[in-house]
């Protein structure tokens, strides 16, 4: 798995300024997440799901989206992995209490209404969160922007000099920047392999009871 990572939306200051004094936890919570699973089964490993995915998150990099206008390396949030004669397609499960969020060293990862979010401009690229995934589900790229790479101030290659490019963590956001909200893979998918599984939320704890002992 490589490529590009994708646009995330800079927050506010005050986000940013509220998030630098969150830890890790938090960020997380026990929230009852929505996630895409597949019936891996099903698969027959057309990538569908990674072109739609790829798509619906370049609008925002001011590229075209059809054959041929594609100026970055084509890289989704969803990566159709084989084994064998299987095909199952691989991504983020937007898990309570993340521990890709706890590994994070800058804050970068946050979870909003049970969806885990990388905000690429805090990211430093440093892949603890990659280490931390157990499913494998974040990749770490170069940036592109308006469809050109961008490049990290400061860091060059050491023989020509010439700048390096920035990277950033990357994985499927459940396409929450979206119209509608639904995934493109699960819209794309001719096999109906991909559904949505949405998450419940547990009814909350009952009032803690005060016990009293009978002084003997
Ligand atoms: S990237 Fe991995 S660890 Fe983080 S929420 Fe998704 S599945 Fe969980
Ligand atoms: S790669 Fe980015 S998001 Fe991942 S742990 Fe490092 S700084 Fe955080």
């Amino acid at each position: 798995m490589s490529g590009t990572g994708n646009m995330m939306h800079r927050p506010t200051d005050t986000r940013s300024a509220s998030m630098s004094r969150m830890g890790a936890a938090g960020r997380t919570s026990a929230v009852a997440s929505s996630f895409v699973v597949a019936d891996a089964g099903q698969c027959i490993g057309c990538k569908a799901c990674e072109l739609a995915c790829f798509a619906v998150h370049s609008q925002a990099n001011g590229i075209g989206a059809s054959v041929g206008t594609v100026s970055v390396p084509v890289v989704p949030k969803v990566y159709v992995v084989r084994t064998g004669d299987t095909y199952v397609p691989v991504q983020c499960r937007h898990c309570e209490n993340a521990p890709c969020a706890h590994a994070c060293p800058v804050q970068a990862i946050r979870q909003e209404d049970g969806v885990v979010m990388i905000d690429e401009d805090r990211c430093i690229g440093c892949t603890s969160c990659v280490l931390a995934c157990p499913f494998g589900a974040i990749e770490v790229s170069p940036v592109y922007r308006a469809g050109h790479l961008v490049t990290q101030s400061g860091l060059t290659h050491r023989a020509n000099r010439v700048a390096l490019p920035r990277t950033a963590a990357s994985k499927c956001d459940l396409c929450a920047e979206t119209e509608n909200g639904q995934p493109a893979c699960v819209d794309a998918c001719p096999n109906h392999v991909l559904r949505l599984a949405k998450g419940i939320s547990d009814s909350p704890p009952e009032p803690r009871r005060e016990v009293f002992f009978p002084r003997l």
